[in-house]
């Protein structure tokens, strides 16, 4: 594996690939690699001839009274398990390297950037947007991998990559979980033994929820009440959101008809977790995608 660290050099490593008419895929990610991370990895080896990791803990995406200083950072355990998976490239450029003084220059997604993560991390897409367009630019990818972890970043990129032309296509891959159903983020290395354990209240209501639309249920304020109400029993647990929208806006629905995303956003303890399930109504019956 080799570990680039310059915008110029990684655009060089790309163009040769490029010349030589292989495909590239890009992992972008904050690093504190997890299986999630390594399954999008999988993923990309599986579909590209070279597979760039890039890692880089994004202060333009963290709020200023969010956890940028002590977000997880392992440089030496990641280097290890992108080796082992066989990794061609790690782009890990530093901070001055990919916003050197004088940088003004963002990009903004409108709508789909508004709700929820929007409205309770403000700017957040803004430096997701930005430093995703700075990696394509960097790499040059013919595809760039998502976890659907983060669905409405998963929004967030598709817009942007057709509003603005980008030739990368976007692959979104599945949430990976513990096997006690806990979705897997960097952050729970945050929780201590009894937080980890409340943490499950989350899969335990996208569980319910899911089940409720399986047996019927169609009106989306009452699927997030129930959700609401589960998760406020337990008491480490405040809720920033918890909702149902349509898939591809975001937006709001009143009753659940074709896909909607189920996503909540709920902090236990000091420590602000994600989860979501997607689901298709489709004939009066429901599936659950990823
Ligand atoms: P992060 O390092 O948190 O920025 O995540 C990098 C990428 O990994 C993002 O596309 C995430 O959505 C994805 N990811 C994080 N956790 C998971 C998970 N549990 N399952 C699948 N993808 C994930």
């Amino acid at each position: 594996m080799k570990t680039l660290v310059s915008v110029a050099e990684m655009q060089v490593a790309a163009a040769g690939v490029r010349g030589a008419g292989r495909s590239i895929g890009l992992v972008p990610t904050m690093g504190a690699l997890h299986e999630g991370h390594l399954s999008l990895v999988r993923r990309a080896q599986q579909e590209c001839d070279v597979t760039v990791v890039s890692v880089f803990v994004n202060p333009a995406q963290f709020g200023p009274n969010e956890d940028y200083l002590n977000y997880p950072r392992d440089p030496e355990h990641d280097r290890g398990r992108l080796e082992r998976e066989g990794v061609d490239f790690l782009f890990a450029p530093t901070v001055e390297e990919m916003y050197p003084p004088g940088f003004q220059s963002y990009v903004t997604v409108e709508q789909v950037a508004a709700p929820l993560e929007g409205e309770f991390r403000p700017g957040h897409f803004r430096g997701v947007a930005t430093v995703v367009a700075k990696l394509f630019q960097a790499v040059q990818p013919h595809r760039a991998y998502f976890g659907q972890k983060d669905a409405q970043q998963c929004v967030v990129v598709q817009r942007m990559v057709r509003d603005l032309h980008l030739p990368v296509e976007i692959v979104v891959c599945p949430i990976v979980r513990e096997t006690d159903g806990l979705a897997m983020s960097s952050r729970n290395a945050y929780l201590n033994a009894e937080e980890r354990r409340a943490a499950l209240v989350l899969y335990r209501a996208l569980s319910g929820a899911r089940e409720r639309l399986q047996q019927g249920e169609r009106d989306s304020a009452s699927i997030a009440a129930e959700m609401r109400r589960l998760i406020e029993q337990e008491p480490s647990a405040r809720i920033d959101y918890a909702a149902v929208v349509d898939a591809e806006t975001l937006a709001p629905v009143e009753r659940v008809t074709g896909r909607v995303l189920v996503a909540l956003a709920v902090w236990i303890g000091r420590v602000r977790l994600i989860d979501n399930v997607v689901v298709e109504e489709h004939d009066g019956r429901v599936t659950s995608l990823l």
